[in-house]
């Protein structure tokens, strides 16, 4: 079709993730070392016009949602402005956001006149000095005030919560009974090889053994209806107000249904997140390419789309592994 983004095995990508920054605020040990972060500079950064105006080719292609990631969205300047362009885009169904929970009030109050209703806040712990160990900062109190003033403002909020056999297990029960006052949607995650640093240990605690894990201490789990792109599989404990999921990131058994695509801060497309960028659309913008030679270059990624996580994976296996606020999480 002429405005769809249809890949060799027809999966139609209609969902973009676009970081507008690789800088954050925290240091989680799952996504950056601790110290010595390499920041890209200011001008490697797409401008808010050059976000803006790819993200309105991406919609001419049949994009409908968008997510805005990074790094940490909040921390770049001149965000809230931002939201308000990207509303300008009549077919750009639904935007939403991922954030460490570094949203201030009265930007909660804006992304709701906005009419932003959903947004992934990143929440590992419950336990403030675990929280203190995973992020490197001591910010629990912060992020958990957040969440409740979204829930409080009426948005639907998913929390992500990176699972690690040595950090933070002690929470996944915690993180169920939340779900039984809240209407929350918490989603385990596997941890995936993109902390920056090089080294990488398969986890052990899968969703396999995560779904173990949750259903022996709730014997009543029950299976909820999956979205049908969703890379969380979905539960509910009966009675209770939320729901969670456990995401098997890792493990990339969810590939087959993927609508994604990634533009990085610095204009990395990836149709993966394993895999290497296919191009870079800010070089091909600033070199002056106009509208229809973009197109191209977005369809031409799209068609070297791999079938799954593993064969992408496999393209890249010789450069080391970025962070994840490089790539865009
Ligand atoms: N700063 C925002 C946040 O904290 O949510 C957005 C960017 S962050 C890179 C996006 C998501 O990626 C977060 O939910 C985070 O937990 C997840 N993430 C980062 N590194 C990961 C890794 N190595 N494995 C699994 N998830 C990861």
């Amino acid at each position: 079709m002429e405005n769809e983004l249809i890949d060799r095995y027809g999966r139609k990508l209609d969902y973009l993730r676009l970081s507008v920054t690789d800088r954050c605020n925290f240091r989680c040990y799952y996504c950056m070392p601790e110290e010595g972060m390499d920041f890209v500079q200011r001008k490697a950064l797409l401008t808010y016009e050059e976000l803006d105006y790819l993200t309105g080719i991406f919609v001419k292609l049949g994009v409908t949602k968008i997510r805005i990631t990074g790094g940490e969205p909040f921390v770049r300047k001149g965000i809230m402005d931002f939201f308000t362009k990207l509303r300008q885009h009549q077919d750009l169904r639904e935007i939403t956001l991922t954030s460490n929970g570094s949203i201030s009030e009265d930007q909660i109050q804006q992304l709701k006149h906005l009419g932003i209703k959903k947004i992934n806040i990143s929440l590992d712990a419950l336990d403030k000095q675990r929280f203190f160990e995973i992020t490197r900062r001591d910010k629990f109190d912060e992020v958990f005030h957040c969440i409740l003033t979204l829930l409080k403002q009426g948005f639907y909020v998913k929390l992500n919560c990176v699972v690690d056999g040595n950090k933070n297990i002690a929470d996944i029960i915690p993180f169920v009974q939340l779900t039984a006052d809240y209407p929350l949607a918490v989603r385990f995650l596997e941890e995936m090889p993109f902390n920056g640093t090089g080294k990488f240990e398969i986890p052990e605690w899968n969703h396999l053994a995560l779904y173990d894990y949750i259903a022996s201490h709730f014997p009543e789990i029950q299976k909820i209806q999956d979205g049908k792109n969703s890379t969380s599989v979905n539960y509910q404990i009966p009675g209770y107000q939320g729901t969670f999921g456990i995401i098997p990131a890792f493990s990339r058994t969810f590939c087959g249904t993927c609508n994604r695509i990634r533009l990085s801060a610095t204009g990395e497309l990836r149709t993966c997140l394993y895999g290497p960028p296919v191009t870079n659309l800010r070089d091909i913008l600033r070199a002056g390419a106009n509208e229809e030679s973009i197109i191209t270059e977005i369809r031409n990624a799209v068609a070297k789309k791999e079938k799954d996580g593993f064969k992408a994976e496999e393209l890249n296996s010789k450069t080391p592994k970025k962070s994840m606020s490089f790539l865009g999480g």
